[in-house]
């Protein structure tokens, strides 16, 4: 059985068996069983392989980025490539965060519905950072301090400036030195496929113990809510990103998404883009055909910027808190949704929650109740799952665009069915 199978096969039994265990009272929290395999077994499993994957996070952005920014270094083209990146990455999120607003306010998932008001002081979001900030904050003053903080923004301008270095110095030093990043990004993919073959059992172990804590009676008091959310990223992740693709390459959405497959799995499994990136990072190269010069670039910085799942959360999540406190925030207020809301998934990063964390930020900004947090944190991780399997997607279908448009793709491998790569 190939390994995307063997995964998809483990996320199954792992959301079977946890479903299980929580639907045997007798299996509770205090029970051996539980203490032992699920809370024991499980759970050391699951992160261990999150670790796994984590662990290879920077060294795989760093200098998969220097061999790519070195290769395009001398070219004018980086920077046009740079501006069509986070033009379509700005353009996918504010495409899903609308979606979602419109969605939400003709479903009305909020309406006539009486929960309990949460406490005030419950929940407390963060302070928006200024852009003055965000914009001093990109450059690092220490690439290693910002490598050991896992801080992609500056390791990914620190790569890109090695590059262009690397590039535009002449001769044996510039040669001799791609060649080691070239030899040494070979090294690290393998390292991934290694790290892969844990997958099976990492997403097994990670779903059955989740599935053994969650509690479905939140899922039913927000059912509505829950289903819009789900129903927006659907459309999004399935309509959107296919009706866009077609759009601008002409190639097959369906081979897409079926070599996404083990992508988005690893995103659902984990709801972390950061801890998936370096699955990302290797079939949008190994199996769409993107090339690293691309590649290299967009993954990483969709991973840490591009996150239209978390949007669509927050785009429903506004009018739901707003139906629910009996506030209209009028068509203004929408519009500052759709910024903040934007702004709110450039500053989320790629890890499990933080959705969540700047929900609180788009709120504020929109004049409502922060602590409306507090009614829907109880459905959040299972759509956060879901949402970061899109947040992904987008990263790979923009990443597939820009490179198609820079003449950069590989249509042979797209279209291949790639068997002979795994
Ligand atoms: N978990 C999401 C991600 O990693 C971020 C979020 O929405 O919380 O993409």
């Amino acid at each position: 059985m190939s390994l995307t199978k063997r995964i998809i096969l483990a996320m199954v039994l792992g959301i079977v068996v946890g479903a299980v265990i929580h639907m045997i009272p007798a299996l509770d929290e205090t029970h051996a069983f539980y203490r032992w395999v699920v809370d024991g077994l499980f759970d050391a499993v699951g992160q261990i392989f999150i670790a796994s994957l984590t662990l290879l996070v920077v060294p795989l952005v760093f200098v998969s980025l220097v061999c790519g920014s070195a290769t395009l270094g001398g070219d004018s083209r980086l920077g046009y490539m740079a501006m069509k990146t986070v033009g379509l990455y700005l353009l996918t999120t504010a495409l899903a965060i609308t979606m979602a607003l419109s969605l939400a306010t003709l479903l009305g998932p909020g309406k006539g519905v009486d929960l309990a008001t949460p406490e005030a002081a419950e929940f407390s979001g963060v302070e928006a950072p200024s852009i003055k900030d965000t914009l001093i904050n990109i450059m690092p003053s220490n690439p290693i301090n910002a490598m050991a903080e896992g801080n992609m923004l500056q390791v990914i301008v620190f790569a890109l400036l090695l590059g262009i270095a690397i590039a535009r110095t002449s001769g044996a030093p510039s040669r001799y030195m791609l060649e080691f990043f070239n030899n040494l990004n070979t090294v690290i993919l393998k390292l991934v496929m290694i790290l892969m073959q844990l997958a099976p059992y990492g997403v097994f172990c990670l779903l059955a113990k989740l599935f053994s804590e969650l509690g479905w009676g939140t899922i039913a008091d927000l059912g509505f809510y829950f289903a819009v959310v789900l129903l927006a990223l659907l459309l999004h992740g399935l309509g959107v990103y296919s009706l866009l693709l077609k759009f601008f390459t002409g190639l097959n959405p369906l081979t897409f998404l079926r070599k996404m497959q083990p992508v988005i799995v690893f995103g659902f499994s984990t709801a972390s883009s950061n801890a998936t990136l370096p699955v990302t990072l290797r079939t949008v190269e190994k199996d769409l055909g993107v090339d690293n010069r691309v590649a290299s670039f967009s993954v990483p910085l969709g991973a840490t910027i591009n996150m239209d799942g978390t949007a669509i959360m927050q785009g429903v999540a506004t009018v739901f808190i707003a139906q629910v406190y009996g506030i209209d925030i009028g068509l203004a207020g929408y519009l500052l949704v759709v910024l903040t809301a934007t702004l709110a998934s450039i500053g989320t990063a790629g890890v499990p929650g933080v959705g969540m964390i700047t929900l609180a930020m788009v709120l504020q900004q929109a004049g409502l109740p922060v602590e409306g947090v507090a009614l829907i944190i109880g459905v959040d991780r299972l759509l956060d799952m879901v949402r970061t399997a899109v947040n992904i997607t987008g990263d790979a279908m923009v990443s597939t665009v820009v490179a198609d448009s820079e003449t950069l793709l590989d249509r042979e491998k797209f279209i291949s069915s790639g068997k002979g790569e795994r």
